[in-house]
């Protein structure tokens, strides 16, 4: 058995039942190929590739909180911190039901190499919880909140681990944990990204994933002599990326036609109304098919994916794996050239293959959403040094750091000569700095 197979059963081996997990280290293993044939004999006398696939440390813990009804519930915490190589372990918090070790291990790994592209001094760490506050109110929210921070509260600090949001976790989550954090420490630090403009947010990081996706695809299309200006776009999705997806890619003159949540889809033939799914999610927290409701000329197809819909470009916003092999043949017959993901991993291993055999421009999340990650680290400074700074300033940074993603991708793919293959290129360029600062700080 090669290297990279013995390391992938080594993976399995140690974390049995976690598909995402060994989909995520399958798919950088595969692609760094090239790379490890040149290094080989250093990189398996120092277990490279064996400290790299290995979390620095993996919390979990009980997370009890007493419902409306006054009844007890619990939820199980995660904190993984996977990789300190470049900076303090950074990467969002995720409430959902399908939060498990499998999935904090595949976004912590994931998150390692995306920090690294963004050229910002920040490691790689992911945590969450089962707990899925749809339906809860505030008070549960907050409850559950409260009483995760005070277990999580131990193992961050500014200077050693920086939480932000993802998915369930937005504005009103981060809130609530920031306020427990503060009440518990006594002290007012940068400890979480994503906070209140009042008390320490960045302006831009709302937006900063959305508005960076698109950024870095214009970037990919331009070089293929493609622009998003005038093409016909699908997005999935309608929480914080989607919505600043659709916004931005309609700022830079095309025409979104989806947005999409975990019941449907929809289709609005002239173009999605970023403030009508801003009131729907933002406001009401409601379900996507109430867009309807307020446009009428659009409409909805409950159980569907917006992937069967005509496009030229796709934007996945949503989840992992939401977009499977028949969903990329679909994009195929309807036209699309090219895929920006927005949501971690949101392409199936099967249906990234198809895609790019077929031609169509792909660009893995991992270098398209490190955008939100990018303005974190920015929001992480201006708390250090207690500046704020204008949406238009963070804003010209979010797209510098993202135009050199590009520059970084493409490079990498040509050097090892895979041109336009992005997923290489991505995976490639952030292991060759993790690598490099791994190396240089000794066997830790
Ligand atoms: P949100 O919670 O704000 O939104 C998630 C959206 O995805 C909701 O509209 C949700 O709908 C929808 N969704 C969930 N499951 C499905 C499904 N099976 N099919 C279709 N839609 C679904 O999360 P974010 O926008 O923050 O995150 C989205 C993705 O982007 C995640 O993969 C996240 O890890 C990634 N990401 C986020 C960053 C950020 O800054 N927020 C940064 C980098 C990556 P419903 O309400 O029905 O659940």
């Amino acid at each position: 058995m090669s290297y990279l197979s013995d390391v992938m059963q080594m993976v399995r081996e140690m974390n049995p039942a976690e598909p995402e997990f060994h989909q995520a280290v399958k798919e950088v293993l595969d692609s760094l190929a090239p790379v490890v044939k040149k290094h080989e004999k250093e990189y398996k006398a120092n277990k490279v590739l064996e400290r790299l696939v290995e979390p620095e440390r993996s919390i979990s813990f009980r997370v009890p909180w007493v419902d409306d009804k006054g009844k007890v519930q619990v939820n199980r915490g995660f904190r993984v911190q996977f990789n300190s190589a470049l900076g303090p372990y950074k990467g969002g918090l995720r409430f959902h039901p399908s939060v498990n070790r499998s999935s904090m291990n595949f976004l912590a790994f994931e998150q390692t190499f995306k920090n690294a592209l963004t050229g910002q001094p920040i490691g790689g760490g992911k945590g969450g919880s089962n707990f899925n506050p749809k339906g809860k109110s505030d008070r549960e929210v907050m409850a559950f909140c409260q009483s995760f921070m005070t277990e999580l509260h131990k193992y961050i600090g500014p200077n050693e681990d920086v939480p932000a949001g993802d998915i369930g976790v937005g504005g009103r989550e981060i809130g609530f944990l920031y306020g427990q954090y503060k009440r518990l420490t006594n002290q007012y630090e940068g400890v979480l990204t994503g906070k209140g403009l009042l008390w320490g947010g960045s302006l831009c990081r709302t937006e900063a994933t959305g508005y960076g996706v698109c950024y870095l695809c214009e970037d990919m299309l331009n070089a293929h002599g493609k622009s998003l200006e005038g093409a016909t776009v699908v997005v999935s999705g309608s929480g914080n990326v989607a919505t600043y997806a659709v916004q931005k890619a309609q700022q830079m003159g095309a025409k979104v036609v989806t947005v999409s949540d975990s019941n449907g889809y929809v289709y609005d033939p002239d173009g999605i109304k970023v403030d009508v799914v801003k009131e729907i999610k933002e406001v009401r927290r409601g379900r996507i098919s109430e867009y309807v409701k307020m446009v009428p000329t659009a409409s909805y197809r409950d159980g569907k994916k917006v992937w069967e819909v005509p496009c030229d470009v796709a934007l996945p916003c949503a989840i992992q794996n939401e977009l499977d092999l028949d969903d990329a043949m679909d994009l195929v017959s309807g036209g699309c050239f090219a895929v920006t993901e927005g949501a971690n991993m949101p392409t199936t291993r099967e249906a990234t293959d198809y895609l790019q055999r077929k031609g169509v421009l792909f660009m893995p999340g991992k270098a398209s959403n490190a955008g939100g990650v990018a303005v974190s680290a920015l929001e992480m400074s201006q708390n250090s040094m207690r500046l704020r700074r204008s949406f238009d300033d963070v804003d010209r940074d979010l797209k510098n750091i993202m135009d050199g993603i590009w520059t970084q991708v493409s490079t990498a793919s040509a050097d090892y000569g895979m041109e336009g293959n992005y997923v290489a290129g991505a995976n490639i360029a952030g292991f060759r700095k993790v690598v490099k600062a791994m190396r240089e700080q000794g066997f830790v």
